[in-house]
């Protein structure tokens, strides 16, 4: 099997960890894991004085935590929405009756930043939402520029960075985000089932709102202080997790980010090659994205009975390959050539 989705291949190592005996939760162990675990991930996401939240959850789990216990008791939120991750922070506010005034930025393109600051002055928000990189198309946005305008008019920014993160550089201080969220399952790339939130050392000070039981900010943060989570944490992926950043500390982000971006060139450089056209205007190095010119109907149950996944586009023909995980350029040699007999049958 070879994956161009989340996750992408793993290595055997952090596999095997999956078939091991599972921990019991309670114990000493465990609580140094968790908080070691925490530790690795604030450095990897440059926000050294801030805490880590981790929900047995997938991203949307992190998503909902927030707009239940931060975005609920703000008095408007502000949502790029490019794609359908943006779409699911409207629906989020939505379901909470949160006011919200949406932002739209068509398909594959990056934000007009003259226009939002005109529309971030006009609409006078208190938090604003928004993705790094709409994983939907494959558009990644400027987080500076967004961070600049919310700034400005003391807007508190919110990012998802799930696909951002260990692909495109993102420094959570620096950029003055509140709070940031990932998963497991795309940049740290091991099993779907944990979601991690990242509070700024500023936005702790905040007394958070209590709507959601399960994924309360103050009843998690409390657990945390002895290494634990309220509720029995997906154990094994905690396993998985804590090797996983050992290797992800020792390699550093910039040489993570720049052997992702390696990949993403190279098979961009086959898309050319083979003329499909990549319409992102910004593209995140994480996917590629691209629209096959034939064939695009069957292409992805063909490359499935060779036991090969790639991610549908949701428009008509158009595909993404993830360069997340394990992957060599004779993979993706592999892959282009597959593609093309595909595509001229
Ligand atoms: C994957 C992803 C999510 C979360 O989706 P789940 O189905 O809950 O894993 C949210 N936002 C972005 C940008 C994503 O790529």
């Amino acid at each position: 099997m070879r994956s161009y989705v989340f996750p992408g291949n793993i290595e055997d190592s952090i596999l095997q960890i999956g078939g091991k005996p599972f921990p019991y939760m309670r114990t000493e162990q465990f609580s140094e894991l968790v908080k070691d675990s925490e530790k690795m991930l604030l450095d990897l996401m440059h926000c050294p004085s801030g805490r880590v939240i981790f929900y047995t959850a997938s991203g949307t789990g992190a998503m909902d935590a927030v707009v239940a216990n931060y975005v609920s008791q703000c008095k408007k939120a502000f949502i790029i929405a490019g794609g359908s991750f943006g779409y699911r922070w409207k629906s989020l506010c939505e379901y909470y009756h949160c006011p919200n005034e949406v932002f739209a930025v068509p398909f594959a393109q990056d934000i007009d930043y003259a226009q939002l600051e005109e529309a971030v002055a006009a609409s006078r928000p208190d938090v604003f939402l928004c993705q790094h990189h709409e994983t939907s198309t494959g558009q990644l946005y400027n987080i500076e520029r967004i961070s600049e305008i919310c700034k400005k008019y003391g807007v508190s920014l919110v990012v998802d960075a799930i696909s951002s993160f260990l692909s495109d550089e993102l420094d959570m201080e620096v950029l003055g985000i509140d709070i940031c969220i990932t998963s497991s399952q795309k940049g740290l790339n091991i099993a779907p089932g944990l979601s991690f939130l990242f509070l700024s050392p500023k936005i702790l000070e905040t007394t958070f709102a209590h709507r959601s039981y399960y994924f309360d900010f103050a009843e998690n943060l409390k657990n945390l202080e002895r290494g634990q989570t309220p509720y029995s944490p997906a154990t094994t992926i905690f396993l998985q997790l804590h090797a996983r950043l050992k290797i992800d500390i020792s390699l550093g982000v910039q040489q993570i980010i720049a052997s992702v971006r390696s990949r993403a060139l190279y098979f961009r450089s086959l898309c050319k090659q083979n003329g499909w056209e990549m319409p992102v205007e910004v593209p995140s190095n994480c996917i590629t994205g691209f629209f096959v010119r034939k064939n695009g109907d069957i292409l992805f149950k063909e490359l499935l009975k060779q036991d090969i996944y790639i991610m549908p586009g949701g428009t008509p023909g158009y595909f993404r390959v993830s360069h997340l995980g394990v992957q060599t350029t004779e993979d993706l040699d592999d892959l282009a050539n597959r593609i093309k007999d595909i595509e001229n049958r």
